[in-house]
């Protein structure tokens, strides 16, 4: 277990049982039933629906709602902190239909809202929302129909702010809501001098993008100052970005967002309400560091900095505390997917062995090779790197001028490879790799085969480096003795996942186990419920997966609530425009001409045309016989 770091990254919803599988413990932290996750892929695999799969676990979302608000609410009692917690959940951080069902169901007992930054999320919010005492929030450029959609909203009893993005805004929202006769509850989003350090963090900081510098809010406090409409102001809102990795920069927003919020009460705003945005951060790679797919504190240190951070602005001069609103969206999603995929080949970097004697050769290039490879000790490792590389480079030269055979030429290559391997087992012994030898440590790993795209299913570790837990779900018994790295079936080089949490190896491949001929190997990506499925794309037109999910009742049964069928051939063909009638109608075409110039026989072309049909109909995906 130390290998994958599962009890450090699983936050008690992962672990490893007696017989080497990787449980489920929807319930968290430990407690209730635990369900094998390879007997879940056996049984998907059972009903009919290919590998990869992607698996989401109802009940973690109920788990990470209730941890969130429990938390808030115990800190809020220790601290006599006056106001409450209201969270609301991003929908663009998954926005499908199933997980925005179980959020607001979940929620409701909370009162957990949505937050919708565009007129598609606000449609879809509107329709999900259970309760009317949660908050829906309104980011995003909003134009005419936004607004109207919002106020409509309000109009039938929802708790619906709009934010105010940018100061255009505030003349349209004011038209609207006199026209349609409702007093809109707005807020105000600003632009925070609070830079947090991390990868998903631009949305902070003077060259933000987003949010009303100090010179706009006066200005929109006077606009409704003009308008009689201050009272409508109630909220103040910001963002200072995803998955902040240090706490230092969560109590440093929450203390300077404070002072604002101090001076619009100040200036007559209603207030009442503080929404800190996003940021709270998952531990992906288990290391509790400020490392960016990381965090240093706990969610009870996160909402203590808060609440602590509020008390100690505005209690100074007896504001109120407003109620707390937080927009978390990866720390409440990421644990509930799992990606699932098999292995499907693997491609060792060993090469052939080495010949007992060499053969006659015109040229000493094979000997001196030879003498690199016989001469690699701990003393001399540098020294070896660099004739092997040297002679590697003189094969290469000699061949493209005709010098030596290709049978020489593989014979080099081969020599040359066997000393870098040797070399690389050697340095991991060393205090200080040095970043050539590090360079050819990325060579000496076999190739694992998965039937995923990484950039439909995992797109952050391709875009931004991102670090997810990933480990084989079974087997975990027996010690892996394979170093890999795990490549996806596109082919694009970039596809490819070759960063690790450093647990016990190292950062740059994962220990695997070999293949074995009768049994599936099957491997699991973690924590990938936020974020990745709205970004995925098609490249080499891999669509999207297969998705199954499940409820685990509490007496350790588990039933599936949905299989959703992932994209086929003709649906991804269709997104790029395809129409797939004529695209048949072509093949047809082509199929007839074979006939014409004798390459086929009608009956040929009826089994050709049957099995393009089939595959329009198939999964986009590597599919077994
Ligand atoms: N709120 C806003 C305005 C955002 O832009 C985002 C995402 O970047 C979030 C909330 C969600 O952030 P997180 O997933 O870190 O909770």
């Amino acid at each position: 277990t130390q290998l994958y770091g599962i009890d450090k990254w699983g936050a008690g919803y992962f672990s490893i049982d007696e017989h080497g599988d990787v449980v489920v413990t929807p319930y968290g932290a430990d407690h209730g039933p635990k369900i094998s996750l390879h007997e879940i892929a056996r049984e998907v695999e059972e009903r009919g629906m290919a590998m990869p799969v992607l698996l989401r676990i109802e009940n973690i979302l109920g788990s990470q709602i209730k941890l969130l608000h429990e938390t808030f609410r115990k800190v809020i009692r220790e601290n006599n902190y006056e106001g409450e917690y209201k969270g609301v959940f991003p929908i663009k951080v998954n926005q499908q239909e199933e997980v925005v069902e179980a959020i607001t169901q979940f929620g409701k007992d909370y009162n957990h809202g949505l937050e919708a930054g565009s007129k598609s999320e606000l449609i879809a919010a509107i329709s999900m929302m259970k309760s009317r005492k949660a908050c829906l929030i309104c980011n995003g450029y909003k134009d005419e129909e936004f607004i109207d959609l919002g106020l409509y909203a309000i109009k039938m009893g929802y708790q619906v702010f709009f934010v105010i993005e940018v100061p255009g805004e505030v003349e349209l929202i004011i038209e609207r809501a006199k026209y349609h006769k409702v007093a809109p509850n707005l807020g105000l989003r600003i632009k925070l001098s609070t830079q947090a350090e991390g990868l998903w963090t631009e949305s902070g900081g003077d060259a933000s993008v987003f949010g009303l510098g100090m010179t706009h809010i006066v200005d929109v406090i006077d606009r409704l100052k003009e308008e009689n409409m201050l009272d409508c102001l109630q909220l103040l809102h910001y963002h200072i970005g995803s998955q902040i990795p240090n706490i230092r920069d969560i109590r440093a927003g929450a203390m300077e967002a404070c002072r604002i919020y101090e001076e619009l009460v100040n200036e007559g705003a209603k207030m009442g309400y503080l929404d800190l945005g996003g940021g709270l951060a998952v531990d992906y790679d288990g290391s509790n560091t400020n490392f960016h797919s990381s965090r240093n504190y706990s969610i009870e240190e996160y909402c203590s900095d808060i609440v602590e951070s509020i008390i100690t602005v505005l209690s100074r001069h007896d504001i109120p505390h407003p109620t707390i609103i937080t927009e978390s969206g990866r720390a409440i999603v990421a644990y509930y997917s799992v990606l699932l995929f098999n292995i499907l080949d693997v491609s060792s970097f060993m090469p052939p062995p080495i010949p007992e004697q060499l053969p006659q050769s015109t040229n000493d290039l094979l000997e001196n090779l030879m003498i690199a490879y016989d001469m690699v000790s701990p003393k001399n490792i540098q020294e070896c790197l660099n004739d092997a590389l040297f002679y590697r480079t003189q094969a290469r030269q000699l061949f493209k001028h005709g010098q030596i055979t290709i049978r020489e030429r593989a014979l080099a290559e081969n020599l040359a490879q066997h000393t870098l391997i040797k070399i690389s087992k050697l340095s991991r012994y060393m205090e200080h790799i040095p970043k050539e030898i590090k360079e050819i440590n990325r060579l000496v790993y076999d190739i694992y085969y998965g039937n995923f795209s990484l950039f439909q299913s995992l797109p952050d570790v391709w875009a931004i480096d991102q670090i997810l837990p990933v480990m084989p779900i079974h087997r975990l018994t027996e010690p892996p003795s394979r170093s890999a790295i795990i490549s996806d079936i596109t082919c694009d080089c970039d596809g490819k996942i070759d960063s690790f949490p450093d647990y016990s190896h190292e950062k740059n491949s994962i220990m695997l186990h070999d293949l074995k001929d009768d049994e599936e190997y099957y491997i699991g990506v973690f924590l990938v419920g936020a974020y990745q499925e709205t970004l995925g794309d098609l490249h080499n037109l891999f669509g999207d997966t297969n998705v199954v999910s499940i409820h685990v009742n509490e007496n350790g049964s588990y039933k599936f609530l949905r299989e959703l069928e992932g994209d086929s051939v003709a649906d991804v063909l269709s997104y790029v425009e395809y129409d797939v009638k004529s695209l048949k109608k072509r093949l047809k075409h082509i199929a007839e001409d074979a006939i014409h110039k004798g390459y086929i026989t009608a009956k040929e072309r009826k089994s050709i045309l049957n099995e393009f049909d089939e595959g329009l109909r198939g999964y986009t995906y590597y599919e077994k016989e």
